[in-house]
């Protein structure tokens, strides 16, 4: 399938002295594609030095969080799997989503049949854990590590600010 160039548009960048390019492309179906280039060597290089000042704490973040999630994996997974042991998959997407609007229980199905019911489950874990779950998924161990995690975010963000 082939795409096509259908638009092209300048817009200045955010210092002025240079300018963004939006290239909009489309296929034979009419979908759009949209391609965003910056072409400012003044805004590139401060872009670069955001993500330099930034990168030590966001590193040290995920790190925090990535251990905060193994570490609730190793100690509540089993339980969380465990409560939907025995039960069909119509039952346990009524306990896990019922009171939520998505997935819906077709596409709840259609996950299913293509993960694998137990990896699925693991990775709603892993993905929900964090914010979503009540506190029995939690400990203080891990909401430590959680909130540390949270410390570097902001740290990260005052750095990256802080940038010229
Ligand atoms: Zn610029």
């Amino acid at each position: 399938m082939s795409w096509e160039e259908v638009r092209r548009q300048k817009s200045p960048c955010p210092c002025g002295r240079g300018f963004i390019l939006k290239i909009t492309t489309e296929n034979d179906w009419f979908q759009t594609d949209e391609t965003s280039d910056l072409e400012c060597t003044f805004c590139e290089a401060k872009n670069a030095a955001i993500a330099k000042a930034g990168r030590p704490y966001r590193e040290r973040a995920a790190a925090l969080q990535a251990r905060a999630r193994s570490e609730a994996e190793k100690r509540f997974l089993p339980s969380f799997l465990g409560r939907l042991d025995g039960k069909n998959k119509k039952q346990i997407w009524a306990e896990i989503f019922s009171k939520n609007s998505y997935p819906s229980l077709g596409t709840f199905y259609q996950h299913v049949s293509s993960s694998g019911l137990e990896n699925y489950l693991r990775s709603y874990f892993q993905s929900k854990f964090e914010h979503s779950f009540p506190n029995e998924y939690r400990d203080e161990a891990i909401d430590a590590l959680l909130r540390e995690a949270t410390e570097n975010i902001a740290q990260a963000e005052k750095a990256e600010g802080a940038v010229e």
